[in-house]
């Protein structure tokens, strides 16, 4: 807490996402320090938003609240416990709240939380959903677990500059698994209407006539209401969601069903042609541009 009264936030991953979401935190009153490798990134947002940038990892460790908006979870691992020789964690006091609100591999989180808690560290994850429209908005949907209520009772303050839905969910890694499970779902509605908009034009229907009946009818979802209508059909491909990113959901989700023993035939079609549409594609391809992996077969 700062001596105005104010609790502190180091927010760490100021992209596509993170960068709204950061930028609601300081807007609900909180004294924000942002961190991003992409330096010129960070001194722009601490510019346009009248926030502080940190130069090290190390300098954030002081705040009351560590935020994590990264790429996956083997990056959050290390820039809390490697980066700079390992300067944040060796820097952090017990008592310390993480909140990783990127989507991770629920297991990694759960193995880090049981490292972070021997230090006294609480690790709460938070992974959220909405898109780049809602985390502007501060409208997102938010899944937390951690093995201490009290720990999610502390954050939930914070969570709530962000989101209108927070759900808990379990214990440590249930919002990384929840959170992997919904982008299963919302992707293969995606792979599903891209099949079925393709099969449909062969066939002589037009596509925009498609996802406007879909979106009034008992195939609309996501995926039809707002990333086809918007980027397939209005041909923006820019969601903000990178493919490479939806692959590795999706895989993580196929890696939790092994985990638990269940076959998922499915998810594994759903994974492969993520997989093979971000390998011709690229990684920061526009997930939307999976559609046009999909029309070129
Ligand atoms: P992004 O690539 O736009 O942003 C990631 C940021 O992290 C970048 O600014 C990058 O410079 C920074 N970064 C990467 N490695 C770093 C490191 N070692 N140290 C410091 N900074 C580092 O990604 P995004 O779209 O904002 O997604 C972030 C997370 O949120 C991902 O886990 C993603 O799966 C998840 N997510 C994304 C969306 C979406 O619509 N984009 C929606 C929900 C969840």
């Amino acid at each position: 807490m700062t001596k105005k009264g104010r609790d502190t936030v180091g927010f760490i991953g100021i992209g596509n996402m993170g960068g709204p979401m950061a930028s609601n935190i300081s807007k609900a009153g909180f004294d924000l320090t942002i961190f991003d490798m992409d330096r010129e990134r960070a001194q722009q947002f601490a510019k346009t938003h009248g926030v502080k940038s940190a130069r090290t990892l190390a300098e954030l460790a002081a705040n009351d609240f560590i935020v994590t908006m990264l790429p996956n979870g083997k990056i959050v691992r290390e820039v809390l416990m490697e980066a700079e020789g390992g300067a944040l964690i060796a820097a952090l006091k017990p008592g310390s709240h993480i909140v990783d609100m990127s989507s991770a591999e629920p297991e990694g989180t759960r193995e880090l939380a049981g490292i972070l808690q021997a230090r006294g560290i609480d690790l709460v994850d938070a992974p959220v959903s909405g898109g780049v429209g809602r985390a502007a908005d501060g409208t997102l949907t938010i899944m937390v677990s951690a093995d201490s209520e009290a720990a999610i009772d502390q954050v939930t303050p914070l969570l709530i500059a962000m989101g209108k839905q927070i759900f808990r969910v379990g214990r440590s890694g249930c919002g990384h698994a929840m959170k992997a499970l919904n982008n299963f779902v919302s992707t293969a509605g995606f792979v599903a209407t891209s099949e079925a908009l393709l099969i449909g034009e062969r066939f002589g229907l037009n596509r925009g006539t498609m996802v406007d009946v879909m979106n009034v009818s008992t195939g609309r979802s996501f995926s039809t209401d707002v990333l086809m209508k918007d980027h397939v059909v209005g041909e923006k491909f820019g969601s903000g969601f990178a493919l490479g990113l939806a692959a590795k959901d999706v895989k993580i989700a196929a890696d939790l069903a092994k985990t638990v023993k269940r076959q998922s035939p499915v998810l594994d079609l759903v994974v492969e042609e993520c997989m093979s549409a971000r390998d011709s594609l690229g990684a920061t391809r526009d997930f939307t541009e999976l559609y046009i992996a999909w029309s070129r077969k």
